[in-house]
């Protein structure tokens, strides 16, 4: 049985939101800048910023959990912990996978920088699971992008673009999403191999298995999980042959490359690259590597500077970004950049939320 459509809400009708554009609207009206802002469990690595914060965590709550549905729609400060924990007692979750990085992390943080975990690749990226977003904008305005429901989105959808835009279109009050529900079993085949063999093994692996839900290099391992019915579990980890993880095993594992496979503190840099997964195994020097997505998403620590970085993607046509020591992204191309500014000036005309948390482009 379906559930009964919701009611409309007016959102700028709340005393809390009713105040907030108050903020954004003298914001604009004087020149200054606001930093929309979550748990804050960002600064650390990002700061510092050149706005005034604009504190959303306290906008909190969920507001619709519609299981017969799998949809969800929650305000921007709900804490992603309590999301996940409170879909996983309905039996559902989140298909991106997102890091769980602190309790204070919220769910606007999450979508706001668009990080999705290892599903990614065979699930969803958390901008394919974005169904409507409610936001203020630049103007002070509340708008309402996509819907709350599966059906309705038809068309070049809004809300998408507030996945990664780092809370420089707005600030998000109210965010629905898709759920699926939890795999009836999960299972990780393990198979130790160098990082070239790892790249010639993942695209059959990826090709044959229904079940595949991460696909990765770690620690001289290939980790090949599967999700789904026990049935087509042990048929598709069968045929990837390997050792079978014990599920605690498996579990820290795929956590780790959920959260960022290697540590931020060392010699050199700490890199996440993204680009076509059937790339060869680069060279960067001093690399320490792993990788995620069938071998598209790249983590590595080297001591190579950010243009010797640029001009080793440069040929794959992936991007990197550089999480320390200083957050640092790879140059975009000149049409992407362009586009960017037609949004935001579409978004935000007098630059409130222009405060710089966008990692900025290397050389
Ligand atoms: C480069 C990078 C570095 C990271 N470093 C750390 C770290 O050191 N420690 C850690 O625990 N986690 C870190 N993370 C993970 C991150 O903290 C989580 O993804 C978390 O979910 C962010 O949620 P938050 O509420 O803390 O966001 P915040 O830190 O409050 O904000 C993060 C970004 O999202 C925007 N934002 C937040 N809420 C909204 C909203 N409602 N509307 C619009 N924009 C919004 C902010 O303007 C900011 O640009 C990092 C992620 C990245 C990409």
């Amino acid at each position: 049985m379906t559930a009964p459509p919701a009611p409309r809400r007016d959102l700028a009708a709340e005393p809390e939101v009713a105040r907030l554009c108050d903020a954004v609207k003298s914001a604009a009206a004087e020149g200054r800048v606001l930093l929309p802002r979550g748990g804050a469990t960002r600064d650390g690595a990002l700061g510092p910023f050149s706005g005034e914060p604009l504190a959303l965590a306290a906008y909190a709550g969920i507001v619709r959990h519609t299981p017969t549905e799998l949809v969800v729609t929650a305000r921007a400060g709900t804490p992603l912990l309590e999301l996940v924990e409170t879909l996983a007692a309905a039996g559902q979750r989140l298909p991106f996978e997102p890091p769980l990085p602190a309790r204070e992390a919220t769910l606007g943080g999450a979508v706001a920088l668009g990080t999705s975990g290892p599903a990614r690749a065979y699930r969803a990226a958390l901008r394919d699971a974005l169904l409507g977003v409610t936001l203020i904008d630049g103007t002070g305005t509340v708008c309402r992008f996509g819907g709350e429901v599966m059906k309705n989105v038809a068309g070049f959808d809004v809300s998408r673009l507030m996945a990664g835009s780092y809370g420089e279109l707005g600030a998000m009050l109210e965010i629905s999403l898709r759920l699926e529900p939890l795999p009836e079993w999960s299972q990780t085949q393990a198979l130790a191999c160098t990082l070239p063999e790892a790249l010639a093994r993942m695209p059959a692996l990826a090709a044959r298995a229904g079940a595949l839900s991460g696909l990765a290099w770690l620690d001289g391992w290939l980790l090949a999980r599967f999700e789904g019915s026990a049935v087509e579990v042990e048929l598709d980890a069968k045929a990837a042959g390997g050792e079978t993880l014990l599920p605690e095993d498996a579990a820290t594992r795929w956590a780790r490359l959920r959260e960022g496979p290697l540590s931020a503190k060392g010699d050199g840099a700490l890199w996440c690259l993204s680009m076509p997964n059937d790339a060869p195994a680069l060279e960067l020097p001093d690399a320490n590597w792993a990788l995620d997505w069938g071998g598209a998403r790249r983590w590595v620590r080297s001591t190579a500077d950010p243009g010797a970085v640029a001009a080793m993607l440069a040929p794959h046509g992936g991007h990197g970004l550089r999480l320390s020591p200083s957050v640092v992204r790879t140059p975009q191309p000149a049409a992407l950049r362009a586009l960017e500014q037609r949004v935001r000036q579409a978004m935000d005309p007098s630059g409130v939320f222009a405060h710089g948390a966008t990692p900025g482009e290397g050389p």
